[in-house]
Formats: C-alpha cells, sequence, structure tokens
C-alpha cells in the first residue's frame, strides 16, 4: 500500500484503482467495476442507480440493506422496501411472485430484488443455486432487475466450491467487500454492465465516494483479492470446530447445520448472553452479542486453529465457574 501507484481516481487515471476494477468485474464475470469505501455505499448506490423515488424494492425483512445501513434506501433513493419472509435469509421465487402487486397506479413501481449471499442475519446461509435461478427468473419475467449484496459472497463462493461468476450471472448488479473476510482495511466494488456503472459513478461522486489517490487502499484490496481470498476455507474451518465445541458444552444452544461458513451463532441456557461476551472480553477474546439470548462469533484472519481451541476452553471454565 505505501508503494502503490497512484493518481486522480475522479479523473479516473489513478492505475491501481484501474487495475482492482477490472479485475474485479473479470472475477464477478461482469462488463465494469466501480470502487467505493464501503459495502453501504456500494449497496445505496446500486438501489439508486437502479430506481428512481416512489419505487419499490423487494428483499427479505433482514436484509443488510434494509436493516443496517440507516435507513438508506427510502432517505437516500425514495424507494419503498416489499419486506419478503424468508428461511435464514432465504426467500424463493414463490414468495417473490406473490408480492409483486399489478401495474396500477396505485401501487408503488415493481423495480429491484436484493438478494444477501451469504445472508448475515440468517447466520452465514449461502442460498441455493437453484433457489437463485428461480427467483432470478421470476424477476426478469416481471421486467424486474436483480442486485447482489455479496459482501460475504466470497465465502459463499469458498465454502461451495462454486465460482464467483457462476452465482453472479444470475444478477443484473454485485456489491462486494474487500474488508471484512477478505482483511482489507477499506474497499468495496459494485460492478455490473458498463451502462449500469457508468451511471453508478454519477452518484457515487453525488454520494460523496469518490476519492482522489485511491490507489492507495485500493492495493490493499488488490493484496486481499490475491493472498486473502482462498484461505477463508481455513476460517470456515475453525469456525466449524468452534461450532462443534460448543455444541459439547453444557448450557449452550447451537444449531450445527446453520454453520456453513465462519459466522458461529450461539444462544446460552443459564447465562446472560452480554456476561459471557464482557468476560471474554476480559481475557482478549471478542465476540458479538448479537441481539436478546444470541452471540455472534466469527473466525477470521487473526485466529487460527490453535487460538479456536483456546477459545473453547475459556468459554468452558467461564461457564462451568
Ligand atoms: C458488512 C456488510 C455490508 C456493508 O459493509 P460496510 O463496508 O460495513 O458498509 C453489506 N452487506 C452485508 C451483508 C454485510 O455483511
Amino acid at each position: 500500500m505505501a508503494e502503490a501507484e497512484v493518481g486522480d481516481d475522479v479523473q479516473g487515471d489513478d492505475p491501481t484503482v484501474n487495475a482492482l476494477e477490472t479485475r474485479t468485474a473479470e472475477i464477478l464475470g461482469m462488463e465494469s467495476a466501480v470502487f467505493m469505501p464501503s459495502g453501504t455505499m456500494t449497496n445505496q448506490v446500486a438501489v439508486r442507480t437502479h430506481t428512481e423515488p416512489g419505487d419499490e424494492i423487494f428483499l427479505a425483512d433482514n436484509a443488510h440493506i434494509y436493516l443496517n445501513e440507516g435507513g438508506g434506501a427510502s432517505a437516500l433513493s425514495g424507494v419503498s422496501c416489499n419486506l419478503l419472509p424468508n428461511e435464514r435469509g432465504v426467500f424463493d421465487g414463490k414468495t417473490l411472485e406473490q408480492a409483486i402487486r399489478p401495474s396500477d397506479v396505485h401501487f408503488p413501481q415493481p423495480k429491484l430484488v436484493c438478494v444477501e449471499n451469504t445472508s448475515n442475519l440468517g447466520f452465514g446461509r449461502i442460498w441455493p443455486l437453484q433457489t437463485l435461478a428461480d427467483v432470478s427468473e421470476c424477476a426478469r419475467e416481471r421486467g424486474l432487475r436483480m442486485h447482489l449484496d455479496g459482501a460475504r459472497l466470497w465465502n459463499a463462493s469458498v465454502a461451495s466450491g462454486t465460482p464467483e461468476a457462476e452465482i453472479t450471472k444470475h444478477f443484473d448488479s454485485v456489491s462486494v467487500c474487500f474488508s471484512k473476510g477478505l482483511g482489507a482495511p477499506v474497499g468495496s466494488a459494485l460492478a455490473g454492465s458498463k451502462e449500469f456503472v457508468a451511471r453508478a459513478r454519477r452518484f457515487r461522486k453525488q454520494f460523496g465516494g469518490a476519492m482522489r489517490q485511491t490507489g492507495i487502499i485500493a492495493a490493499g484490496a488488490l493484496y486481499a483479492l490475491d493472498f486473502q481470498h482462498d484461505r477463508l476455507a481455513d476460517d470456515h474451518k475453525n469456525a466449524r470446530t468452534l461450532a462443534e465445541g460448543l455444541s459439547r458444552l453444557d448450557g449452550v444452544s447451537i444449531n450445527l447445520e446453520s454453520v456453513e461458513t465462519n459466522l458461529v451463532y450461539f444462544g446460552l441456557e443459564r447465562m446472560a448472553t452480554n456476561e459471557l461476551v464482557e468476560r471474554l472480553n476480559e481475557r482478549e477474546v471478542l465476540m458479538l452479542s448479537a441481539g436478546p439470548g444470541v452471540i455472534r462469533a466469527v473466525p477470521n484472519l487473526m485466529v487460527d486453529a490453535d487460538m479456536t481451541q483456546i477459545v473453547l476452553g475459556h468459554i468452558k471454565e467461564i461457564l462451568e465457574g
């Protein structure tokens, strides 16, 4: 990053950003991509690019775009959100079909379907490819566009052994994060057709996300793609070890089948979740209290197999103490 060649990305002449955008578009099987500071911005720019105020977007009721982006879809794009029932983040074509109202001046104009793969609040659930195909077919028949919130797409791809482009072929636009699992300090990208990305660049500028000597952070993202993509399999393995270890502890409730990637959600039968999180914190183990009765642990590139065993030891001690 310190040695990155830079230019002025607002003018489009930062060579490191351009290399990253080309590389990302290639991996995702899209014509073009544009770099932005965060996944929230790539998602919100995508919503704005696909829609006009008064339009309607369809997404799971626990979607990051709806729940965790500060109400951006209504504030910045003026769209209404049609929230779909789902199973750990996944809905099917029939559910979408039933939610789409006929064309009528009374109704908001249906425009966009957003899918999150893996689903973060769905415990990291990976969308089955057939379900993706069904949802995408239903959307296309009704003239709706498809956007993928792929903040955790890399995990879905590595865990299922499916190349990214096999997943993204069902979409008109894709947002990916280089931070999160890939471990770069900053950055996300939004990919799609040349025309879509050209329009998205206007909204990136409008939202304040066009930066200058951006190659410094783009270099970190390129490094992450080269060296920290395939190793996501280690995180998934450590998550599996952690989940299985937890399932053997008295007083822990966990659904082992729900652990498909590196997100481990579990509950406690006899201790408040806040208490365990605080006491682990004192031992320099960081987990998230993710709602009433739920803890989220995320093995990542700073955690190895030995540390996973140590963490299990700490939890056992605290619960038994
Ligand atoms: C983290 C995340 C985002 C947004 O990422 P930021 O870079 O933190 O804004 C979007 N979608 C999902 C599913 C995420 O997990």
